[in-house]
């Protein structure tokens, strides 16, 4: 008897039906998988069979073929053991087929029956609802993911057994489950008001907030940049829902959801290790294909200490989806996009042993230094829309009771800022000033005659590139949002140009 049930994979962070079809005849005894199949896949004909025998479902000695649709798309994870399992049992004739009509099942199995958790759930029960499914059979461990898709019953379940009993009495009803969503963690989380002095740091890093700008910070060890940098997340707005929701689908496919944790409300936050690979940088793997750092601060920031030390093809890997917003990852398997929407927010020293330009304390070499400093391409530099100097301060100058402006204050700043974004990119593909790209700077970030002239001599004596004369205007444009300016006066551009100095001071070596 042959029978077809509905199960699901990932792409990227959409999900892609999968039909998982069986047929049982007489013939030689045996299982045979086939589709296009990775061997995590292939490996799930023992996982199913001995499941099946330890729920007490036994299989007659016939010949079983399980076959996973579309052919032409590799199948990979361990997701669809469940789906075989309910397809075979259908197939043996254990349920009618109008039982499972309009069902996905989700799931990995244990040898013992037991459904075991998988990752992609919420992208997948996505698309269930979008097939019109009633009703997305997922694992027990997963059903808080499952719960925030609304308009289809996600039921978790813990074994073959319950999902037996779940199929033939049809009871789909769900238990009440308390969705516990991260707790705004503001409060505990720290706050801008506690770090004193470095006010040109400061300052840039509530342009880059306002504007979605990247931010690279130069400057000896101990002056706080780490400090600043994690505090950036406590000045963006409070994230959509519809951000909210990507960022979990993320989360999900990764696997890294926190246990009980149904959406992610919190901006993520992600300081990988200088150490860090490409491919855990920007997304990739043999099998399956995951999304990297870039992707896991989707919305949120990705802070690269020590840059300097990172290799520089992991640097370089970083310039197209930082363009594009979004990383394309092409296999032979097929291609996945993962949204890659993050703020760059780089820190270096500015030579091995941090003290330059202090001459007095700095004892690297002329060739030392630019040796140092060209481990940075000059096109990454240029990436960079905002570069600023962090001087050297005492510690207990850098952090004490003496407070300024707090991070729900700078919050409500930066909100109006996107808020006057959102209505000049009316109708675009922009959202914020970080995003304008090549003729379009110039189309929206218009200027008067004086800030004209004022930008023509930069142009002319900082010998900038057309580049920089882009993210100084973007620059601009964010400072005057900062202050609710309708048009960008000389004083926006003449702090512009201040945070695009620091580069030529350092590279022009
Ligand atoms: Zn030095």
């Amino acid at each position: 008897m042959f029978s077809s049930v509905l199960s699901a994979d990932v792409r990227g962070i959409t999900g892609m039906p999968i039909w998982v079809e069986t047929d049982v005849s007489d013939g030689l005894p045996g299982l045979v998988m086939v589709g296009y199949l990775a061997s995590a896949v292939r490996e799930s004909a023992d996982r199913v069979r001995t499941a099946m025998k330890n729920t007490g479902v036994s299989i007659p000695p016939k010949k079983i073929t399980v076959n996973l649709s579309p052919a032409d798309t590799k199948k990979e994870g361990t997701g669809f053991d469940l789906a075989i399992a309910v397809s075979l049992m259908c197939s043996l004739g254990m349920f009618p087929k109008e039982c499972i009509e309009k069902v996905m099942f989700l799931g990995e199995l244990g040898l013992d029956g037991t459904v075991k958790k998988i990752r992609g759930v919420l992208p997948m029960a996505e698309l269930a609802k979008e097939l019109g499914c009633a009703v997305c059979v997922i694992p027990k461990d997963n059903e808080a993911e499952g719960r925030i898709v609304k308009g289809i019953a996600c039921v978790g379940v813990e074994n073959l057994r319950e999902t037996l009993n779940r199929i033939i009495t049809g009871d789909y009803s769900q238990e009440d489950i308390s969705l516990e969503i991260i707790k705004e963690t503001q409060e505990t989380n720290p706050d801008f008001s506690e770090i004193r002095g470095q006010e040109g740091v400061k300052q840039a890093a509530k342009l880059a907030a306002a504007g979605r700008l990247n931010l690279l910070m130069v400057g000896p060890p101990g002056s706080g940049k780490t400090m600043i940098a994690r505090r950036i997340p406590t000045i963006l707005p409070q994230m959509s829902e519809e951000e909210s929701l990507e960022v979990t689908k993320i989360y999900s496919v990764c696997g890294l959801l926190p246990e009980g944790v149904a959406l992610m409300k919190d901006r993520p936050f992600r300081a990988p290790h200088h150490t860090i690979s490409v491919s855990a940088m920007v997304g990739g793997g043999r099998q399956q294909v995951m999304p990297g750092e870039i992707s896991l601060s989707n919305h949120g920031c990705l802070f690269l200490d020590e840059i300097t030390e990172i290799p520089r093809n992991v640097l370089e890997s970083l310039r197209q989806p930082l363009e594009d917003r979004c990383v394309q990852i092409s296999r032979v398997s097929g291609n996945a996009v993962f949204p890659a929407n993050t703020m760059l927010i780089a820190a270096m020293n500015p030579c091995r042993c941090g003290y330059y330009p202090d001459m007095n304390k700095c004892h690297c070499n002329a060739g030392e230094i630019h040796r140092y400093l060209n481990k940075i391409s000059m096109p990454f530099i240029d990436r960079m829309d905002l570069c600023v100097e962090a001087p050297r301060v005492a510690f207990e100058e850098l952090t004490g009771e003496e407070s300024g402006e707090t991070s729900k204050k700078i919050r409500e700043k930066v909100l109006r800022a996107h808020q006057m974004q959102t209505e000049r990119y009316q109708g675009s593909a922009y959202r914020f000033n970080g995003d304008v790209k090549g003729s379009d700077v110039e189309e929206y970030f218009r200027v008067g005659k004086k800030q004209k002239k004022l930008l023509e001599d930069a142009f002319e004596n900082l010998n900038l590139t057309a580049r920089s004369y882009h993210k100084i205007l973007k620059v601009a444009r964010t400072a005057a949002d900062l202050e609710c300016e309708k048009d960008i006066e000389v004083s926006h551009i003449l702090q512009a140009i201040c945070y695009r100095n620091i580069d030529r001071k350092f590279w022009a070596v």
